[in-house]
């Protein structure tokens, strides 16, 4: 059995690796190489506790260890470390944020809570302010991540063409079609419900000042992730439901992001910018992924947000499931 997935991103990966490991032939399109588009840009925050209230987000507990499963597949091909940081620290600004992340340390395990001289000893006096610590947070980086695992897919068989893909004319021969396009949903007819919106994130990458390594990933109203080899460190995201083109336009990222990432960590305010990096997010309404069948041989996945690390090992998981359901009944009606 031939299956085509449409998409090179954390969620196409995701999804042909255990289609891979059932033994299917799975061949992935994307023009623009295996990363990609948002995943390839993504500031590779992994946690379970994302939101305002840093309340353990639904099926989060699931989706991290989905996720550290595949992280584990792709460290085993490379020896260039896939985890950049351990431990990710929401920092509490208003006395509101610190009652209540001081309430999340006493609820989950692997958070606790760090009194303002405690951050300040450990980013050697850069941050210091209270908050909450989530040990289990890591930052990956995502193209070490995403060709990993695709190194992972190609020891499976898994074949990658790059390519894109414009009708369901040019995939006659497969007999199973997984698209996982991110917020672009390709133009066809069957896939025209799926309620998704996309939101531009745009990401800052500055020179690292001349101070000591972070021990973690920042996180407040911005977040601030390092690069240890390369000096360099990842400010974002902006959410930007209305835009003009889906490009980077450095003068809106330094407008909305500059004053947060200051706030966040004062030695930016010297720091060089290097880059700006734009994609966009397929948002949906309850911030859910969106895993489904739509018509014939055709399935999607999509919806990820700003949650890919999270959730796009186990939607994939669920999606193969479907997949290999309808495959199954398929060759016991042929037989
Ligand atoms: C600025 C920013 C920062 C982010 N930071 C984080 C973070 O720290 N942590 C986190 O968990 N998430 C983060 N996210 C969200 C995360 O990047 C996405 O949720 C995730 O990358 C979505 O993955 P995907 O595979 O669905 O889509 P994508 O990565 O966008 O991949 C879709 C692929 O489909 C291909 N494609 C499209 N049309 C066709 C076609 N017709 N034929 C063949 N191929 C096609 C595209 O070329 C693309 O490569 C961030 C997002 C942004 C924008």
């Amino acid at each position: 059995m031939n299956i085509a997935i449409l998409g090179a991103g954390f969620c196409g990966v995701a999804l042909a690796w255990n289609l891979l490991q059932h033994g299917y032939k799975v061949t992935v399109f994307d023009p623009n190489g295996i990363g990609g588009e948002a995943s390839k840009i993504a500031a590779g925050l992994l946690h379970k506790y994302t939101g305002p209230h840093a309340k353990l987000n639904r099926l989060g507990i699931e989706g991290e260890a989905a996720t550290l499963e595949l992280l584990e597949s792709a460290q085993k091909t490379t020896v260039e470390p896939i985890v950049l940081a351990k431990g990710i620290f929401r920092i509490g600004y208003t006395k509101e944020k610190r009652e209540e992340y001081h309430y999340r340390a006493q609820l989950y395990s692997d958070c606790e809570w760090l009194e303002a001289a405690n951050t300040s000893l450990l980013t050697h006096h850069t941050v210091n302010h209270p908050g909450l610590l989530i040990n289990t947070g890591l930052t990956i980086d995502c193209i070490k991540y995403i060709s990993g695992l695709w190194q992972a897919c190609m020891r499976k068989g898994g074949v990658f063409i790059e390519e894109k893909i414009y009708s369901l004319d040019e995939l006659r021969n497969f007999q199973a079609i997984g698209i996982a396009t991110g917020a672009k949903l390709p133009p066809f007819k069957e896939l025209g419900q799926i309620p998704i919106k996309p939101v531009k994130g745009q990401l800052l990458e500055f020179s690292w000042p001349d101070l000591p390594a972070l021990p973690f990933s920042l996180n407040a109203d911005a977040y601030l992730t390092m690069k240890v080899h390369t000096h360099t460190c990842i400010g974002g995201a902006t959410f930007e439901k209305e835009f003009a083109s889906s490009t980077p336009d450095t003068e809106i990222a330094k407008e909305l992001l500059l004053p947060k990432l200051i706030k966040l960590f004062p030695p930016l305010a010297k720091a060089k910018i290097l880059d700006c990096q734009a994609g966009l997010r397929a948002s949906t309404l309850d911030h859910l992924p969106i895993i489904g069948h739509y018509g014939q041989n055709l399935f999607a996945i999509t919806g990820m947000g700003s949650k890919g690390l999270l959730y796009h090992a186990l939607y994939a998981k669920k999606l193969c499931g479907l997949m290999l359901d309808f495959l199954q009944a398929r060759s016991f009606a042929n037989k």
